[in-house]
């Protein structure tokens, strides 16, 4: 009897692996055509002067429409973007449509925000990633100086792939590098140091429990210290309510990005809130 049931969930598991595998497939298989047919989209989320609130940047965020009705979080196939290596053509695609969105409203409003793109661990380790940012730059004419990239703090953890190399080739070209997701890895006080950064991003976590929990505190007071000791900008995601904006004036924090200043919004819609 014993022997029956561990067979039959062998089985269920079994299928279950093969009906995930089947899945992403076929999102792997669909992202392919949706690539060629134009079916990503580009939103842009405000990032915000904690003082002031002025708006300084956006961060380009992408979804994929998959049916006219769908549009598909990118937490949902950017994994599987990166498996397949698909992540190379659709990067590059992001890159040079936000620079030419960040090129758009300088002309059309005179106004030059910053554009931060996030950009994977595949794109990096791609030989031709550098000569991609390049063109791109050259080509849609953007300031590097108004175009920074989001990179995960885990993707920086041991540098046996030489990424920092390539990032400290990223600055050098001017263009900004911020750490995402911080204060989730394992980053020590030397190791940033040695990074060539100019941001730091406190992950969503650490803000979501700013006023109730008194270790999200330490922690987000702790990464601001951190990265103004290291001369580096600091900006806290997912700041949903005042007093979370507040809270993180009070400890220094410099920026700001949320659904309290900004939820994402395609393009036409951010230029309506911002210069309409
Ligand atoms: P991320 O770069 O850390 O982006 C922040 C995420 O938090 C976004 O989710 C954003 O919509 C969400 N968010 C912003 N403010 C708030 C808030 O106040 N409250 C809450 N609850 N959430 C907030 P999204 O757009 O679903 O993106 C998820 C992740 O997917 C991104 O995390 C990033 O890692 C990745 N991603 C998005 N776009 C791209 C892209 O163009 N290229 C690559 N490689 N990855 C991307
Ligand atoms: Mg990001
Ligand atoms: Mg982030
Ligand atoms: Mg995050």
């Amino acid at each position: 009897q014993a022997k029956q049931v561990s067979r039959s969930s062998f089985q269920f598991f079994d299928n279950r692996f093969e009906r995930e595998l089947q899945t992403r497939l076929q999102t792997i298989r669909e992202l392919r055509y949706s690539v060629e047919r134009k079916c990503l989209r580009l939103y842009y989320q405000p990032q915000v002067r904690l003082a002031s609130g002025e708006v300084f940047g956006v961060e380009a965020l992408v979804r994929w429409q998959r049916t006219p009705g769908e549009l598909v979080s990118p937490l949902l196939f950017i994994p599987a973007a990166e498996d397949s290596g698909h992540i190379v053509t659709i990067g590059e695609w992001i890159l040079r449509q936000s620079c030419i969105q960040q090129q758009v409203w300088a002309k059309r409003y005179g106004r030059d925000l910053r554009m931060a793109v996030n950009v994977s661990m595949r794109q990096l380790k791609d030989p031709d990633f550098l000569g991609m940012v390049r063109e791109v730059v050259a080509q849609t004419s953007i300031n590097p100086q108004h175009l920074e990239l989001e990179v995960t703090e885990s993707l920086m953890m041991e540098d046996t792939l030489g990424l920092s190399a390539i990032l400290q080739q990223v600055r050098d070209m001017g263009i900004g590098v911020a750490i995402d997701d911080f204060g989730t890895g394992y980053s020590s006080l030397s190791h940033l140091q040695r990074l060539p950064i100019d941001r730091l991003k406190i992950d969503r976590a650490f803000i979501t429990g700013l006023n109730q929990n008194a270790e999200d505190q330490v922690i987000a007071a702790l990464v601001i210290n951190m990265g103004h000791l290291l001369h580096l900008q600091v900006i806290a995601e997912g700041v949903e309510t005042a007093e979370q904006r507040d809270r993180l004036l009070a400890m220094g924090c410099d920026d700001g990005q949320g659904y309290f200043f900004g939820k994402p919004m395609p393009a036409d819609e951010l230029a309506r809130q911002l210069f309409g």
